[in-house]
């Protein structure tokens, strides 16, 4: 069946939660494990339903939000989730008292108890209200972001759209766009921060009604870290900024000479060589193409599920009037199947498209296959990220199928940004923990912490008196600060563990596709630090584990450097052209 095939049907939430009402009583009087365990499946099924339709019904509001009857139905669904959301919390706590517990462990398995153990300690009704405001709150930052409508080389853009001028060969072209993104934010700066002083306040109520001491806590609780504390996480911290922050100085260092620059600014940080970023080659069409190509040599388990994506029409990628901004991978499960949207803006964020979003979506075919629990195919969000990091790096040996003659390029913007990504995810961390540990900061001490974060994690930062960044205010286009607090260190855990994949690919792709692919296939069955055990990943937070990381990729780097420098110099001899200037550049200073 086709994505456009596929038939949209509104949840009848009063009969479902009638349907949830009558099975928890049944659940309750139930006389035996099995007799439980097929009412949990029943349940399973409803939920199936449900998450099909609501998902069907937000990627065609996303697809077109102009569509009045899916933007209506959207509604709907949203206002109905958390009825829905707290019948399922009244049948999770049944779950949880049944006298039949040890049987029904053995069935669904340990992990899915202990999940559902600190889901019930996340929510109580006594917070139902808190919830709805903090939704609201959301939903108000994203429309101001979204608000923005920059007048920028002669179009209004909103703030993706001026990414690429950020990224332009043309300092003053950088520096300009910066500016104007600074604007919109100064103008708006009370909105930012009230908004964000709402929402440290709502959040930290609802952690101190449930009993929490602080948002922390909560927060951990939600993201159901199973098998690390707050304190692991802050060691984690400690050694990104003893062993990855030097190396990402003399990165920056590197990319400065390459620039010709003696003082790289935070103008020129999204450039990575003189003559432009590496960018795709090729039509939308031909990439997706590509893309096919790559899956189908890759492995069977790939080309399979990369022919599914094709056939059954699950990618939505070009950019269409109408269409929601950014890109996302979800799930159809009533179909099997997931879905990718973005949309495509030339830069070398549509291969990520193909390469990370595509690897969260094969992980989700892989589990949707090999798993019979639902609630057991996704792992916690450090798994999935790397899934999809790690994806990033195991298709590279394809990458010249999108980049063509920039493949050298693309590889070492690729390898430093995943190294350069560790300090700033680890700031973005630390900052939210800062904030909820103090709720009464006001918003100036706010950006105060964050310039001092700044100073740790990016000591070579310079912001060059640009308004907006330099008052220390940056974190505020953060998206996930706002939207999903503590979602970044799941990136950088992600991260840690996708450099050692790849490490092992460049000794032996095959055994590290197979190395992934286990893990891949556990889905959500274990905890993140029992799928890296079993797989023979290092922990993040092992010692030494980030060193060995660090010094690994930058010696990669190092290579990459040298092989440029020769590969430039070949260049510059057989085509003396206009071109010189720049690559004169490039030739002297390549490290
Ligand atoms: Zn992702």
């Amino acid at each position: 069946m086709k994505f456009s095939e596929m038939q949209y049907t509104r949840p009848d939430v009063p009969k479902i939660l009638q349907q949830y009402q009558d099975a928890t009583e049944r659940f309750q009087k139930a006389h035996s494990a099995e007799e439980q365990l097929s009412i949990y499946r029943e349940l399973e099924a409803v939920n199936t339903d449900i998450e099909t339709n609501m998902t069907l019904c937000s990627i065609r509001n996303s697809i077109d939000t102009r569509d009045s009857f899916y933007a209506a139905e959207q509604d709907y669904c949203d206002e109905n989730t958390p009825l829905l959301e707290e019948a399922q919390h009244v049948f999770e706590a049944a779950l949880l008292a049944s006298p039949y517990r040890e049987k029904l462990e053995q069935q669904l398995g340990t992990l899915l108890f202990q999940n559902l153990e600190m889901t019930q300690k996340s929510f109580s009704p006594k917070i139902t209200k808190l919830i709805q405001q903090e939704n609201a709150l959301q939903t108000q930052y994203q429309k101001l972001y979204a608000s923005a409508k920059i007048t920028f080389d002669g179009k209004d853009c909103n703030i993706a759209q001026l990414e690429p001028y950020k990224q332009s060969t043309e300092r003053q072209v950088r520096r300009a766009a910066l500016e104007a993104e600074g604007s919109f934010f100064d103008e708006h700066q009370k909105e930012f921060d009230e908004l964000f002083d709402a929402l440290v306040k709502n959040r930290t109520e609802q952690a101190q009604t449930l009993g929490y001491e602080s948002y922390v806590e909560l927060a951990y609780m939600r993201r159901l870290r199973n098998c690390y504390d707050a304190k692991a996480v802050a060691n984690f911290r400690s050694q990104v900024i003893r062993h990855v922050v030097p190396v990402v100085g003399e990165i920056k260092q590197a990319q400065a000479q390459r620039l010709g620059l003696k003082r790289l600014t935070f103008c020129d940080d999204a450039l990575s060589f003189p003559d432009g970023n590496a960018v795709p080659q090729g039509t939308p069409e031909q990439l997706l193409e590509a893309g096919r190509e790559m899956y189908r040599e890759m492995s069977p388990e790939t080309a399979a599920f990369i022919d599914q994506m094709f056939q059954m029409e699950l990618f939505d990628v070009l950019a269409k009037d109408g269409k929601a901004p950014g890109g996302y991978c979800t799930d159809l499960p009533g179909y099997h199947c997931p879905f990718i949207f973005s949309n495509f803006n030339g830069t070398s964020a549509d291969v990520n498209v193909l390469t990370h979003e595509a690897g969260h979506a094969f992980a989700s075919y892989l589990a949707d296959r090999t798993i019979s629990i639902a609630a057991l195919r996704q792992p916690t969000m450090e798994a999935c990220e790397t899934h999809s990091m790690s994806m990033e790096f195991l298709t590279s040996p394809w990458h010249h199928l999108f980049f063509q003659e920039q493949t050298e390029k693309y590889a070492i913007s690729h390898a430093e940004g995943a190294l350069v990504f560790l300090p700033y995810g680890c700031m973005v961390d630390h900052f939210q923990e800062l904030v909820y540990a103090s709720p009464d900061m006001t918003p100036e001490a706010r950006n105060q912490a964050w310039l001092k974060l700044e100073s740790t994690y990016r000591p070579y930062q310079d912001f060059d008196n640009l308004p907006f960044y330099s008052r220390g205010a940056g974190w505020q286009r953060q998206l996930h600060i706002y939207l999903y607090p503590f979602y970044y260190i799941d990136y950088c855990l992600a991260q840690t563990t996708a450099l050692q994949i790849w490490s092992a690919a460049r000794k032996d792709a095959k055994a590290a596709w197979q190395q992934y692919f286990s893990f891949v296939k556990m889905g959500g069955t274990k905890t993140f630090l029992r799928l890296l055990e079993t797989t023979h990943l290092r922990s993040p937070f092992a010692p030494g584990c980030l060193q060995e990381v660090a010094a690994e990729t930058k010696t990669w780097l190092d290579n990459a450097y040298a092989e440029l420098a020769q590969h430039t110099k070949l260049i510059f001899k057989s085509t003396f052209s206009g071109r010189w200037a720049v690559e004169k550049r490039i030739l002297e200073n390549a490290p």
